[in-house]
Formats: C-alpha cells, sequence, structure tokens
C-alpha cells in the first residue's frame, strides 16, 4: 500500500496527523539532505505535526503546511520530495476537518493524541478504597474514604498508573467525549 492509498483508508481509531507524523518521522529526505526543499520541507513538516498533535497548533500552519507542500513538489530533487507532499496535501484534502478539530477544537476524534485526553474517574463505579491515590506520585487525586474521588485536571500527567490500580475499573481516559464526572468529592452510591 502506498502512501497516499494509506492515507485514503484511515481507520476510525488511527488518527491522520499522527499518521502522516509517523510518515515524515521515517521518510528519507530526513537523512538525505541533497535539496533544500526536500530538508527543509520535512523538517518543517515535523515540527509543525508535531506541535499540532501536542496541542500547540496554530491556524496559520495550515497555509504554511499547503505552501511547503507546494514548494516541495516543484523544486524536489527527486520522486521522495514529491511523493511526500503529495502524501501531506492529500491528507489536508480528505481529512481538513480533523486538522481542524486539533487546531481550533483541541480535540483529536480518534483519542489517540495522549495531549488531547484527560483521565476522569466514574461517579457510578468508584467505592471510594482509595487505592487510587495511594498510587498516584503527582497528587492528582482528592477524595476520602467512601467519597467519590476526582482527578485534578491541572495535576494529572497523564501517567495511568492509577487505571492499574483500580479494581472496579472506575478510571478511564476519555478523548474528545467526556465523561459527566462530580466537582468535588461525593458519598460513593456503589459501595
Ligand atoms: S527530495 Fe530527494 S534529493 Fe531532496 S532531500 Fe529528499 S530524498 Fe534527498
Ligand atoms: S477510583 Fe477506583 S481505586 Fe480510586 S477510590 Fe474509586 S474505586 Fe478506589
Ligand atoms: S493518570 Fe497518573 S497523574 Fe493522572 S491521576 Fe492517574 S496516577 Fe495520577
Amino acid at each position: 500500500m502506498n502512501r497516499i492509498e494509506k492515507i485514503r483508508s484511515l481507520k476510525e481509531n488511527q488518527c491522520i496527523v499522527d499518521v502522516l507524523l509517523k510518515e515524515i518521522m521515517t521518510h528519507p529526505c530526513r537523512d538525505c539532505g541533497k535539496c533544500v526543499f526536500g530538508y527543509e520541507g520535512i523538517t518543517q513538516f515535523e515540527m509543525i505535526l508535531k506541535d499540532i498533535t501536542e496541542k500547540k497548533g496554530r491556524e496559520s500552519d495550515k497555509a504554511l503546511i499547503r505552501d511547503l507542500c507546494s514548494m516541495m513538489k516543484t523544486q524536489s530533487l527527486c520522486e521522495e520530495g514529491i511523493d511526500i507532499a503529495d502524501a501531506v496535501k492529500e491528507a489536508f484534502d480528505t481529512y481538513g476537518e480533523i486538522f481542524d478539530e486539533h487546531i481550533s477544537k483541541k480535540a483529536c476524534r480518534a483519542g489517540v493524541c495522549k495531549k488531547f485526553m484527560t483521565c476522569h474517574i466514574l461517579a457510578n463505579k468508584c467505592i471510594g478504597c482509595g487505592e487510587c491515590m495511594d498510587a498516584c506520585e503527582d497528587d492528582a487525586i482528592i477524595g476520602k474514604s467512601k467519597f467519590v474521588h476526582i482527578i485534578d485536571q491541572d495535576e494529572c500527567t497523564l501517567c495511568g498508573k492509577c487505571i492499574d490500580h483500580c479494581d472496579e475499573e472506575a478510571i478511564v481516559m476519555a478523548g474528545a467525549v467526556k465523561p459527566r464526572c462530580p466537582k468535588k468529592p461525593i458519598p460513593c452510591k456503589k459501595r
């Protein structure tokens, strides 16, 4: 399957920005450098796409990427540069909405880009045992015995350790759709 086919056959659980970034990270232009447009183009693509997956995307990135695509396509010395420029343009043309979501809404609908995820404790499952609090090295969990615990999103580093320590499966990672959780500890309904 070539790059364009790979892009066109994106599955629901894949994120186009992540797929594209992985293609770029293994692209031959990174190690070649025989032409400025190939090497600089791939370097710029990498920086911009990394920013987008890390919640640092800006509106101006879209125009920048399109300009880079057209320069690489016309100025690259060999097919490698032309081919990746076509692939990036194809991704933008086909999945513009997904790029917009990452940049403007700071959301990754596939739940792949880790920076867009958040960790939550489900009130209907938590029994207030406190195991997660002991496991969290960042002191991001607030609660007391028999109260639904909550996660302080400002402190949570998304390490996932609490998930492994909760036998009730009450802790989940969420992408674009967030579960409704209490803002402060409340008495547990489940015991
Ligand atoms: S376009 Fe070709 S020559 Fe230019 S950097 Fe890429 S691989 Fe090298
Ligand atoms: S989230 Fe899980 S580990 Fe934490 S207090 Fe609730 S039941 Fe216990
Ligand atoms: S994911 Fe890690 S940092 Fe966040 S609440 Fe759980 S243990 Fe703490």
